[in-house]
């Protein structure tokens, strides 16, 4: 709440909404049962988390997430809405919800996407409060030109803030910006979360983010449960391959089924990404949740024999 919920809360009581301030750190059977009761038509948290409750809510309450009457999520912390299978499971499992990503709360800064059908970044909606958009090449730090379509590491600088600053200040986030018009008529500058800088990983040339796994998981629901983790030998971007993913299975798979979903998601992951992955699939339930931000890559040492 300190962070991400306190300037939220504050923002939105500002512009007249009513807020159940309740964060995440309350844990999520309470949680679940607070929107029970209060029945909020809007859930702001991190896209795993509300992924997490939508597994959650049949076992607290007795019925399902999308019963809850929940008509807005707005997700941040972590690429997830702007994913198009994760949107599609945060979507389905919300009774249908829209899915917004929304990126900012503190510098002036204030990113949310739109209405489209399809994900196109958020839109910049606090220019005249931050500089939101700048990008440099992560290695060298040189200004990358933004243009539609450009990547780099973003740096923010904000213009009004008045309690430490930040000047060309950069998270680690990895970024696209779109300069183009957007498919829901609006105009101005779009961004999208790509990854963590530190989270890139290079696999026989190929660059992939995590997130991008994730999303060929998220198609993959309900066969699997759409968690993962990416083993890595050694701290990336420089994987030695096979790149190894562990993937979760669906509460409902049989374990005989695991052999056909493993070999289905390495081929699907190299139709998507180029990338051909060491694939085990363990049963629902085995791979811890978080409710903050979902770590999703694992660094543990060489395999065993190597
Ligand atoms: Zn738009």
């Amino acid at each position: 709440m300190y962070l991400a919920g306190v300037p939220l809360v504050r923002a939105l009581e500002t512009a007249g909404m009513r807020t159940v301030a309740v964060g995440a750190e309350s844990g999520t059977v309470k949680l679940l049962r607070l929107i029970g009761i209060m029945r909020p038509r809007v859930l702001a948290c991190t896209p795993s988390y509300a992924e997490h409750l939508i597994e959650r809510a049949p076992e607290v309450l007795g019925r399902p997430a999308a019963d809850l009457g929940v008509e807005i999520l707005l997700c941040a912390g972590e690429p997830g809405a702007g994913l198009p299978a994760v949107r599609r499971k945060l979507s389905e499992g919300w009774g249908g919800a829209r899915v917004h990503d929304i990126l900012g709360g503190v510098h002036g800064v204030i990113n949310v996407s739109c209405d489209a059908d399809e994900y196109q970044g958020m839109h910049v909606l606090g220019a005249d409060h931050a500089v939101t958009t700048q990008l440099i090449d992560p290695a060298t730090k040189e200004r990358v030109r933004v243009t539609d379509g450009a990547v780099g590491e973003r740096v923010k600088t904000a213009l009004r803030w008045q309690a430490a600053p930040p000047f060309r200040y950069s998270v680690g986030d990895m970024y696209q910006v779109f300069t183009g018009p957007c498919a829901c008529g609006r105009s101005g500058e779009r961004i999208k979360v790509i990854g963590r800088v530190d989270d890139l990983l290079i696999v026989k040339g190929v660059k992939v983010y995590p997130g991008a796994v994730k999303d060929v998981a998220a198609s993959f629901v309900p066969d699997l449960s759409g968690e993962l983790r990416i083993v890595l030998d050694q701290p990336p971007p420089r994987v030695v391959p096979p790149l190894r993913v562990t993937v979760e299975a669906g509460p409902g798979t049989e374990p005989s089924r695991y052999e056909d979903l493993a070999a289905g998601f390495a081929a699907a992951m190299h139709q998507r990404l180029s990338i051909r992955p060491q694939v085990t699939v363990v049963a629902a339930g085995t791979l811890p949740r978080a409710s903050h931000k979902t770590q999703l890559l694992e660094v543990t040492g060489p395999p065993a024999g190597a």
